[in-house]
């Protein structure tokens, strides 16, 4: 079954980069080059699906495609990758590329290409040209595979599962700290990672949009705001819930109700061909009915996968617009100085028709 298994899935996982390759170098003939070499981590795993992408280059050219890696991962790249392999070091591995190059016009991600890093391309490919690029496959990851769903399906059931767990943790006299390390532990336990640092702000640091767990302890009475995610197999996943202990004031209340009110006007909205920017809309225009547009002092979301933040971005000044197969998040949020903040974050997916919610873990009635 075991082996059987394997194979089958590695076929399947083949010809996912196979179609991605397909749709990248159609991009790359719409941008004018012959040729694309990949730096970014992300970008590296999305097209061969090696674990180490921070270790490992990827030349795409019309007729075919390498990744370039070293002998500490030769085991695993080749168990791993859906792409080719060439094990070697730098200045080996340019020496390799550029018999491929030699006249070619080649791009380059300038998002993710050090200054050293493009003088090294000058220095072994002397008769390429090269082009700076930006956002290319970035771009084509928008759009998920199935099996990029299931996999953050799964990392945000996870998510999901441990929330609940830890939920009845959050009392008064605990500290911020314990709450994330009890989160942490629990993600790590069962394989995964936490997808960023765990976010757990109580009272008023309920205000810091970021704020990483403290030493503050819990009080009675105060609002909990906590962000977190799972890293399972690669792709992450992003939930806010912001939690109640004991009984919060009436402003606070006040403020929770409506921050949910936006969230839930901007999750309705969902569905392919709206402009990200219009959903951004959304939410802002219910906070500012509640004379809170000034606290939402963040945008509204953001695409989820092999980062925590990628395309589409769902801000005010986006160009972008949904279509299905895309994993966002909605996440408003209300922030008072000195008083406390809420923000309430779900994962979605947009479908052919619509939507599917992701995150399950309950919103409680504060
Ligand atoms: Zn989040
Ligand atoms: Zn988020």
């Amino acid at each position: 079954m075991g082996r059987q298994h394997e194979q089958a899935a590695g076929e399947v996982l083949a010809s996912q980069f196979m179609s991605q390759l397909q749709q990248l170098r159609d991009a790359m003939r719409g941008a004018g080059v012959d040729a694309l070499w990949v730096s970014h981590p992300a970008n590296v795993r999305a097209l061969t699906g090696f674990s180490s992408p921070e270790d490992g280059r990827v030349l795409v050219t019309p007729d075919a495609a390498t990744l370039y890696t070293d002998a500490r991962y030769t085991v695993q790249a080749r168990e791993e990758s859906g792409l080719p392999q060439f094990i070697a070091r730098p200045p080996e591995t340019f020496k390799h590329a550029a018999a491929l190059l030699k006249g070619q016009t080649v791009g380059f991600e300038s998002d993710s290409l050090t200054v050293a890093g493009l003088d090294d391309l000058k220095e072994h490919w002397p008769d390429a040209k090269l082009v700076p690029l930006r956002g290319m496959i970035q771009g084509l990851r928008q759009i998920k595979t199935a099996q990029e769903i299931a996999a953050i399906r799964a990392a945000q059931n996870l998510a999901d599962q441990v929330f609940n767990e830890v939920r009845p943790m959050i009392i008064a006299e605990v500290r911020e700290l314990d709450i994330a390390l009890e989160i942490e532990t629990r993600l790590r336990r069962a394989g995964a990672g936490s997808a960023f640092g765990v976010i757990v702000a109580s009272g008023p640091r309920g205000a810091m949009p970021h704020g990483l767990a403290s030493e503050r302890v819990i009080g009675d009475g105060e609002l909990v705001t906590v962000d977190m995610g799972a890293r399972l197999s690669g792709y992450n996943s992003d939930m806010t819930r912001t939690v109640a202990v004991g009984t919060p004031s009436d402003e606070m209340r006040r403020v929770y109700h409506a921050v949910l009110e936006a969230e839930e006007a901007a999750i309705r909205a969902v569905k392919p061909g709206v402009r990200a920017a219009d959903l951004d809309r959304i939410a802002r225009d219910v906070l500012t009915g509640h004379g809170l547009g000034e606290a939402f002092a963040h945008s509204l979301g953001h695409g989820v996968g092999l980062e925590v933040h990628e395309g589409p971005g769902l801000r005010g000044t986006s160009e972008d617009v949904l279509a299905a197969g895309m994993v966002i998040t909605i996440e408003p949020g209300a922030y008072l100085p000195d008083v406390g903040g809420v923000r309430i974050e779900d994962l979605l997916l947009v479908t052919t028709d619509g939507y599917q919610v992701l995150s399950h873990a309950p919103k409680e009635p504060v």
